[in-house]
């Protein structure tokens, strides 16, 4: 099986084995060994959550700094759509995205716009016959690579599209190739609103390779942008996006933009997970698309980001109304599967199935309830294991013991 690079990463010399993140793990990633957590790295999908709740920040992001600029002769600054939802109302976008060439970009290409062209396209593929429904959408990578390890039987509902950086890194980096430009010599750099676009731009999912080169955290960039933003003269246009782009950062935004009626949206890791297993059973075929977001209120809510999600989902709101969701939008990339759909196919990682063979896996379930039986059930963490259940699994599996268990272990 595949090993996935990972953007999260745990600082161990911070983790003083609180527990915090165990419990709040969506994959049962995590255990925490001689005091210490450790990542399972075949179980995570970079989803943020053991970031976010971590109060010793033991857990990280792997982006780069603003010094990776210096790398590149040419360097262009793809925001996140949720950039839009993160400064104040008083700084027009196009103020903010001028300010970034202040910061020493050379060129800034809007993602939201990407976004609308993408729509325009996925309605077209939305209308095809013989489609596994609902569609789902594969804009947030944690759910993609939740559906690989724990929803195989999913993966012909995913919609391969490519997400709108890499359909707007890939239109960029081609004109600027005919430009005269020397494709080493250009960076195209994301502004991430979390760690899970970090990992699908280093070890992408349906292409072979990310057209964009590094990211940067929205965290890193705003503070920079705030310090300068009241002395930049907004010279040039370049924030290009219109209403239905980029009403992308917020949940149901990308079904709103494609004018849909029957889908729908949700937020939050858990909440997906329940809507993943009813679409397992096959309670969900009467709707045509499923947009899902590991983040409350989609892309505003990622953990790199600076404002409360709230606050950046009303943002958006707001300047979906103010940039127009009548707008017409200007095709200016050629909307042909080449351009946006993914190459390579997705494979199923089912690192949850306890054997490959069947009658071995029905022996594994049995002694896993055989030990669920004989633990004390109150999940209390102590073991390291996010819950008993966890642990039982764990003893079968041959990663922990019965004496793991230190309740058992005082009787
Ligand atoms: S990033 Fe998500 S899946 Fe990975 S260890 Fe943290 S909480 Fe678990
Ligand atoms: S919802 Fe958006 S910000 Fe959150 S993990 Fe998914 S892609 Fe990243």
């Amino acid at each position: 099986m595949k090993n996935y690079w990972h953007s999260v990463v745990l600082e161990k010399d911070y983790c003083n084995g609180c527990t915090h993140c165990l419990d709040r793990c969506p994959t049962q990633a995590i255990r925490i060994i001689n005091g210490k957590a450790q990542i399972i790295q075949d179980r995570c999908i970079d989803c943020g959550e053991c970031l976010r709740v971590c109060p010793y920040h033991a857990k990280g992001a792997l982006v780069s700094t603003l010094e990776i600029l210096k790398t590149f002769k040419y360097t262009v600054a793809l925001p996140a759509i949720s950039f839009y939802g993160q400064f104040p109302e008083e700084y027009d976008m196009n103020r903010v995205y001028n300010a970034l060439l202040e910061l020493g970009f050379d060129e800034v290409y809007d993602t939201a716009h990407a976004a609308e062209l993408l729509s325009v396209y996925e309605n077209a593929v939305l209308d095809k016959e013989n489609l596994n429904k609902p569609l789902i959408s594969t804009y947030c990578p944690v759910i993609t690579r939740l559906i690989q390890i724990k929803y195989p039987t999913l993966i012909d509902n995913i919609i391969k599209l490519e997400a709108p950086m890499e359909i707007a890194a890939r239109h960029v980096r081609r004109r600027l190739i005919k430009e005269g430009h020397k494709d080493e010599e250009i960076g195209i750099i994301y502004i991430t609103p979390c760690p899970a676009k970090v990992t699908s731009i280093k070890d992408p999912i349906g292409i072979d390779k990310s057209n964009i080169d590094e990211a940067v955290s929205t965290e890193e960039i705003y503070y920079k942008i705030m310090k300068i933003i009241d002395k930049v003269e907004p010279k040039h246009q370049l924030q290009r996006a219109t209403g239905k782009g980029i009403g992308w950062a917020r949940v149901g935004g990308q079904s709103y933009a494609m004018e849909l009626e029957d889908y729908i949206a949700v937020d939050g890791i858990d909440e997906v997970i329940k809507v993943l297993e009813s679409m397992e059973l096959g309670k969900l075929v009467s709707l045509d698309f499923f947009e899902g977001y590991a983040c409350v209120n989609g892309c505003v809510g990622g953990p790199l980001n600076v404002e409360n999600t709230f606050i950046g989902k009303n943002r958006v709101r707001k300047l979906t109304k103010k940039y127009g969701m009548d707008q017409p939008i200007v095709i200016d990339i050629e909307l042909t599967p080449e351009n946006l759909e993914w190459n390579t196919p997705i494979l199923p990682m089912p690192i949850f199935k306890l054997d490959t063979d069947f009658k071995k896996a029905l022996e594994k379930m049995a002694k896993i309830e055989e030990y669920t039986q004989m633990l004390p059930g109150i999940n209390c963490g102590a073991c390291g294991a996010p819950n008993c259940r966890v642990l039982a699994e764990d003893i079968v599996n041959g990663y922990a013991k019965i004496e793991d268990c230190m309740l058992l272990n005082k009787r």
